[in-house]
Parts: C-alpha cells; sequence; structure tokens
C-alpha cells in the first residue's frame, strides 16, 4: 500500500513512507543516509542492482548519502577480483559513494572491543561446546534451549579466554563467544547467538592479523552504526534478526540505525544465488561471470542492457513487502523500449541467400539514403550502398509460397527496405537441389520514397548489398533454463534445467558496411531482428555481435500459440 506526498503528489513506497514519517518526528535530523553492503564472494546480480537502485535512491530523493560497505567478515570466500567487479558495476550502475567505500574489516579493531565491552557487562560469555554441540542444545520455536554449562563463567575468565582466543592460542571450533540473551526466547536467534568464532585463514584485506573473525550479525549493526547509517535497508530473511541488531547496538549502548526490510528480487527462468552462480561458472556451464546469459550485471552490460533500463526496471517492479516473482520479460521489455530510443537502425542478414538483380547494370553502384532512428528526429540519416548483387534472409524466401505469404517466392514481389521492388524470377540450385541463389528483377521506378511504379507489395525485407558486405558472427542467446522456477525442486537440482539451446552461434553472417569499425559495447537495432551489441570479444578482424533482445516478446507469442 502506498499513500500521498500531499506536495507532491506522487505516491509513497513503504520505506519512504517511515523515512517521510522520521524527518517528521526528527528522530534522525531529517537525515538520510543509506549504504549498500555487498559481500565480495561474487559478482554483483539484477538482483544486487534492485537494492542498488534503492538505496542509493533513496539518498538522491531525500538530498542524503549512501556508502558503499564491503561485508568482508568472512575471511575465506573474499576475493579481490570480486572487490574490483562490484566497484565497476556500481558506479557503471551510474552511482557514486563519493568518498565512502569502507570495508567492515576496518573497524575490526573497533568490533574487538565492543565484544569486550559485552563481557564486562556480563552480556557475552566464551563457550567451549562444539557448534554441533549448540546446535543440538539450541532447542526449536517451541522448545526452549538448554543452557550452556560455560554460561555463568565470571567476567576475568571470559575477558582471558577472549583474548587468548584472539592470540591464536586454540584451535578452530573449540571456543566461541556469544551473547548471553535468552535461550527460551521465541525468537531463535536471540537464543545466545555466536557473534565470533576462531578462523585461521588469511583475510584479502588485514592478512594474518586476526584468527578471530565477526559474525555477520555481530559486525553489521556495529559497522552500520559507526558509519552513521540511518536507514539499513536489507532484504526479507532479515527481519528475524532485527531483534538481535537492536539488541547489540542497544546493549553496548550506542546509535542505532533503522532496519527497514523488503522482499528480494526474484526472477522467473533465472537462478540468483551468488552460490548457484558460481557454480554455474566453475563447472563450465557458462563461460565466465560476464557470459551474457547471466543475470549478472557484468553479464547483463556484455548482453547489450543499459544502466537506464536496469534502473528503469527497478522502479518498475517498485519495492514490496512479501516475496514475489518477476517475469523476465519485463526486464526485457526495459531493455526493449530504451534500444528503441536510442539505436540506429542498421541491416544485417544472419543466414545469407544470394540474390542477383538480372535487370540491373552489372557496373552500377548506388548509395540509398535510409533513416538512422524513426524514434529519434534529430538522428539524421545515412546512405547504404545498392548494387546487382545482395544478400537477404534465408528465411524470407520460400520457392512455392502459401496463402497469406507476404515475403519472396518465384513469381513474388517484395519490397527491399529503402530500395527498390524485386520480382523472383527464377532459383539457382546446386547439385544436392539446395537453392544457391536467386534471379531477381528489379522495378527501377519503385525506388523508396520516389516510387512512380503503382506497384502494390504487402512484404519489406532487409537486404545487405553483397560487394560490400562486412562479415560477422552473431550470438543468438536463449533463456539459460527451461524451467520457469529451476531452484524450487526438491526431486532436481536447478542444473537439470539447463537448456541447452541457450546459445546459437552464426558466423558469416553479412552487414552493411557502416558496421565495419563498430566498437565494442556499441549498439544497434538489426532491422528486423532485434537489437544488438557489439561484444567484449569483438575485434576488427572478427566482428562479433550479441543479441541483446528480439524485438518483441517472442515467448508471449509462443505462449498464444
Ligand atoms: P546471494 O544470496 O545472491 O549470495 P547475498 O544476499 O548473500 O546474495 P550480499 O552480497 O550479502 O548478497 O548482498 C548485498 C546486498 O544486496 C544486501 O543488502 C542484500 O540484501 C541485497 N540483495 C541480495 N540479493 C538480492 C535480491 N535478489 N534482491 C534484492 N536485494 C538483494
Ligand atoms: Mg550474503
Amino acid at each position: 500500500m502506498s499513500t500521498e506526498n500531499k506536495e507532491t503528489k506522487e505516491s509513497l513506497n513503504f520505506i519512504e513512507q517511515i523515512i517521510e514519517e522520521h524527518n517528521k518526528t526528527g528522530k534522525y535530523n531529517q537525515k538520510v543516509h543509506t549504504r549498500f553492503p555487498p559481500e565480495p564472494n561474487g559478482y554483483l546480480h539484477i538482483g544486487h542492482a534492485k537494492s542498488i537502485c534503492l538505496n542509493f535512491g533513496l539518498s538522491q530523493k531525500y538530498n542524503g548519502l549512501t556508502n558503499l560497505r564491503f561485508d568482508d567478515t568472512n575471511p575465506e570466500k573474499e576475493e579481490v577480483e570480486y572487490v574490483k567487479s562490484i566497484q565497476n558495476d556500481v558506479k557503471w550502475l551510474g552511482f557514486s559513494w563519493e568518498d565512502r567505500m569502507f570495508f567492515a574489516s576496518d573497524y575490526f579493531d573497533k568490533i574487538y572491543e565492543y565484544a569486550c565491552q559485552l563481557i564486562k557487562n556480563d552480556k557475552a560469555y566464551i563457550d567451549d561446546q562444539t557448534s554441533e554441540q549448540m546446535a543440538s542444545t539450541k532447542g526449536n520455536p517451541t522448545k526452549a534451549g538448554i543452557e550452556s554449562p560455560y554460561r555463568n563463567r565470571t567476567i576475568a575468565e571470559n575477558l582471558d579466554l577472549f583474548e587468548r582466543m584472539k592470540n591464536g592460542e586454540f584451535e578452530e571450533g573449540t571456543k566461541a563467544l556469544r551473547a548471553k540473551i535468552d535461550m527460551a526466547s521465541s525468537n531463535m536467534h536471540m537464543r545466545d547467538p555466536v557473534l565470533y568464532r576462531i578462523k585461521k585463514a588469511t583475510h584479502h584485506r588485514t592478512g594474518d592479523k586476526w584468527c578471530i573473525y565477526p559474525m555477520y550479525d555481530f559486525a553489521h549493526c556495529i559497522s552500520d552504526s559507526i558509519e552513521n547509517i540511518t536507514h539499513s535497508v536489507c532484504t526479507l530473511e532479515f527481519e528475524v534478526h532485527r531483534p538481535l541488531y537492536d539488541w547489540i547496538l542497544e546493549t553496548l549502548g550506542i546509535y542505532r540505525p533503522q532496519q527497514i526490510e523488503f522482499a528480494r528480487l526474484n526472477l522467473n527462468y533465472t537462478v540468483m544465488s551468488k552460490r548457484k552462480l558460481l557454480q554455474l561458472v566453475n563447472e563450465k556451464i557458462v563461460e565466465s561471470w560476464d557470459d551474457p546469459r547471466m543475470p549478472t550485471i557484468s553479464g547483463l552490460r556484455r548482453r547489450g542492457y543499459t544502466p537506464e533500463s536496469i534502473r528503469n526496471f527497478a522502479t518498475r517492479i517498485g519495492i514490496a513487502k512479501r516475496d514475489n516473482v518477476i517475469d523476465v520479460s519485463l526486464l526485457e521489455f526495459s531493455v526493449r523500449e530504451h534500444l528503441n530510443k536510442i539505436t540506429t537502425r542498421v541491416m544485417g542478414v544472419l543466414n545469407p541467400l544470394k540474390v542477383i538483380i538480372t535487370n540491373y547494370p552489372e557496373a552500377k553502384n548506388e548509395d540509398l539514403v535510409i533513416e538512422n532512428n524513426p524514434e529519434d528526429e534529430n538522428s539524421g540519416t545515412r546512405t547504404i550502398p545498392f548494387s546487382r548483387e545482395i544478400f537477404i534472409e534465408q528465411d524470407d524466401f520460400l520457392e512455392v509460397a502459401p496463402k497469406g505469404y507476404f515475403r519472396l517466392s518465384v513469381g513474388g514481389m517484395v519490397r527491399l527496405k529503402a530500395a527498390y521492388i524485386i520480382e523472383c524470377k527464377s532459383v539457382v540450385k546446386n547439385e544436392q537441389g539446395e537453392i544457391t541463389a536467386l534471379h531477381c528483377e528489379y522495378f527501377e521506378n519503385s525506388k523508396s520514397g520516389q516510387d512512380t511504379s503503382g506497384l502494390k507489395v504487402k512484404g519489406v525485407i532487409h537486404f545487405v548489398e553483397a560487394n560490400q558486405a562486412i562479415d560477422a558472427e552473431v550470438r543468438l542467446y536463449d533463456r539459460l533454463f527451461t524451467d520457469e522456477s529451476p531452484d524450487a525442486h526438491e526431486d532436481k537440482g536447478f542444473k537439470e534445467f539447463i537448456n541447452p539451446n541457450s546459445l546459437e552461434i552464426v558466423k558469416n553472417c553479412k552487414l552493411e558496411p557502416s558496421l565495419k569499425n563498430a566498437k565494442v559495447g556499441e549498439k544497434y537495432q538489426f532491422q528486423r531482428l532485434g537489437y544488438f551489441c557489439v561484444d567484449t570479444e569483438s575485434t576488427e578482424n572478427n566482428l562479433v555481435f550479441n543479441r541483446t533482445v528480439t524485438l518483441k516478446d517472442a515467448w508471449a507469442k509462443e505462449q498464444k500459440k
């Protein structure tokens, strides 16, 4: 439910409502300071993009600030490569953390001090039980847990043991620091949660300085507090952690931000957890984190998505308090909508069929004028060549046309986009009986824009002039999964639903010569075929294009059939 802001008449989402309420009461002195807190254990995906747009969007709207904070409390899983890619992706989406890039590991000394403070206040203790013992004495939501036999150690003993843990005197798993809260709490997270564990691992930033590391729940709220975050926005699964978030900061007597939970983005035909995406990369099911079939920000970028289209998508889906699944075609719609506005319409033939226009003079070459983008009146025109030999799409020809077929067939006529009407007179076949070329005739007085032929044809097809055509490789993509919810099957893993036809490589495509110097990342509409983008692997001698998306939603059409 959203209410209206009376001054601006726009509707507010529930987080904005909370912020406006805080601004009214002055709870955070009219300040809005959010953070985006990724764990550097993988590349960011479209779900993270939603969180980025939300956090940075809120601070933009309320004239506030957003920090980028790496939640690097888990030393084993984090890598420098991920830290770099995350920064790159946030910037690419169009957001700036200015000079506020932080690491939770920057606060390890402070977090350690706070742990000591809890011990001194008799609010935390060292437990010698193994994690299995702790789990087995935790109880369940309807049955209270059992207090640890180590729960009532003296403060002095706890302080001594904690320091010795820090000094590396104990083996992993033999001791842990636990909060002393309530083993009978109805909230399992309040049953003496572990705050620190021993981990003899090298950290990507602090090296071997530490052999104890704070748990996420302990580090996160303290990091938020240190950075003076006002609204700590996170996904719904943290709702049950909120009492612990509040307990830690209140017990320490330090500044407390407001944690607010929203529903994470789920997309159909997609898996979204970094762990699963890593599996796809490691097991070579996809090429890399930025494989254009991946739902990662880097994959979408390489596929040809624009930052605007992703931001628009985030706005369009809005934010909710309940989990839901968004149709991936909505994401495709957003990119189609943006590319429609900004891309030049070019001609490219994926599966070429040679056409010889027998009545067109052999030595003649023409430059035909064609509009760059009818959606953009400032985009102007350019010229494309025309001569006796051209390529059309194999799909645009059938030897014998069925009823209602408006493309080319023997004896039939069609208009070549921005050029002439042609009529097919005969086909040329090889020994196997395959069609290798068409013989056609053109109507000289049917030139686009100055047609006096009086001929009426229903079909318009694209073409590329043969002599000046350039070769390219084109990569066509389909969904990576054949199932709507690949990771929601109890009996089968998500990898059982990999679409074996998610990538089709088409070589020897023919493109109009204006694309000769197309640069990596440039985006075009290939007439009738979709939106395409120059791939990162493209070189001057081997042009490679990715199809970002078709012109229309092919899946929706399939379903209607
Ligand atoms: P994953 O489950 O994919 O590994 P994560 O939650 O472990 O994701 P983090 O790096 O911890 O990944 O997430 C950084 C921020 O992005 C967190 O605030 C998290 O809530 C948010 N986030 C992660 N996934 C989504 C999603 N699908 N939709 C919205 N926000 C998300
Ligand atoms: Mg996480």
